[in-house]
């Protein structure tokens, strides 16, 4: 895979693809994990005195009024101080007001475009790779590096359009991503996958793959209690995917000792943080509760599964995290997996946010910015936004 190292970009105008699709309330930027990913590339493309245009989406643009709060503009503003040097924003995709900057643009400088799905108000152009876009886009520089990982599995016109007109490369970011998932096609054993968060259904190429190469699945998040229904267990009010329980009757038929479920959890009658809650056994379960973390007995179990582990890989959360109540074994097994130093890469989206806001994301073997690409890449698809870089 070619990188930016192999590019000659000195002094050239350099697009980069980045991922600053950050949550954002107020316009105050809630977690710029994802933007400080991005400095690597960035930085270098600096010092090699490149003109340096960043692209990237923020959220989802279906109205007009979606406009105004996607704005990439506080993210532009984050950069500079992570640059520390000024940000150029445009808050146009495309016209005279940003070709003007572009060629305006000095070496080592930095402009930023905005929101590239600003676009798909006008036919979602920029989601479905609209020709057009991808080739205007192209034309305002020289080279391409695409070293946003959470789109790399989508084909949008600010990556792959981009790419099949220009020579390109990946990122930093990128390479460190697939660097880290690739280490995971032969793992240290023991390989212990932790896997929670809430469809079984987004998770079902992945776990027929995984259940393979994995000494122990262990299950967690809502996703268990359609494993559990399967099994005949009564699951009150909990989230439950009936399209999914053929596969997971199957597939615990199939590897009884790999896949492990959980023992006990803890339950409300409401989906909120304030309703009261207790610990119950799987049997307990009344009608009207539902289970919304993992109770104390599983996180004990399933940390004797993960004590000898050598490589272990999560993807999702094991309660609703979001809720501070519903957090404790996400929390715990996390910070038990950095005490004992064992080998952990966390699959992005919910997972990384969570070891995020435990201050545990810099402690862990790999963290990765992209939920989606990640299952897709540990599922063997192609991910498009590579294939155009290849
Ligand atoms: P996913 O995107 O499939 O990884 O799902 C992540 C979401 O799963 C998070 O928003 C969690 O709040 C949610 N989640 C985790 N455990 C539960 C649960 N027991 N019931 C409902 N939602 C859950």
């Amino acid at each position: 895979m070619k990188t930016v190292k192999d590019l000659k970009i000195d002094k050239k105008v350099v697009l980069i693809r980045c991922d600053f699709n950050v949550p954002i309330k107020n316009k105050k930027i809630m977690d710029d994990t994802r933007i400080v990913e991005s400095l690597e590339t960035i930085r270098y493309c600096i010092k090699k005195k490149a003109k340096v245009v960043l692209f990237s989406h923020l959220g989802r643009i279906k109205e007009k009024k979606d406009l105004a709060k996607n704005t990439l503009e506080p993210i532009a503003k984050r950069l500079s101080e992570l640059l520390n040097q000024e940000v150029i924003f445009i808050n146009e995709t495309r016209g005279k007001k940003l070709e003007d900057a572009v060629k305006n643009l000095k070496e080592g400088e930095v402009l930023c475009v905005e929101n590239t799905r600003y676009e798909d108000l006008d036919g979602k152009k920029e989601s479905t790779n609209d020709q057009e876009l991808g080739a205007y886009w192209a034309s305002l520089g020289d080279y391409f590096i695409n070293d946003a990982f959470g789109t790399i599995h989508r084909a949008h016109a600010s990556n792959v359009g981009i790419a099949s007109h220009l020579e390109s490369a990946v990122g930093f970011l990128i390479e460190k991503e697939l660097k880290a998932l690739s280490s995971l096609n032969r793992p240290k054993k023991p390989f212990v996958v932790i896997l929670g968060g809430a469809k079984v259904h987004d998770k079902i190429g992945v776990i027929e793959k995984l259940v393979l190469k994995a000494d122990y699945l262990l299950i967690g998040g809502g996703m268990a209690f359609t494993f559990l229904q399967s099994e005949g267990y009564q699951i009150g009010n909990s989230l439950i995917d009936y399209d999914s329980l053929d596969f997971c009757h199957e597939i615990l038929k199939k590897y009884p000792e790999k896949i492990l479920l959980p023992l006990d959890f803890r339950v409300s009658k409401e989906f909120n943080n304030k309703a009261k809650s207790r610990v119950v056994d799987i049997t307990e379960i009344e009608d009207d509760e539902m289970g919304l973390d993992i109770g104390p007995k599983t996180i004990k179990i399933y940390e004797q599964y993960l004590k000898d582990a050598k490589t272990v890989l999560w993807n999702g959360p094991l309660g609703v995290y979001e809720f501070t109540k519903y957090r404790k074994s996400t929390e715990e097994i996390l910070k038990y997996l950095v005490d004992e130093n064992i080998s952990t890469i966390l699959g992005g989206g919910d997972t990384t946010s969570a070891a995020t806001s435990l201050n545990l994301k810099d402690k862990v073997t790999h963290a990765s910015t992209g939920g989606g690409a990640t299952l897709e890449y540990l599922e063997g698809k192609k991910l498009p936004g590579l294939e155009a870089i290849k």
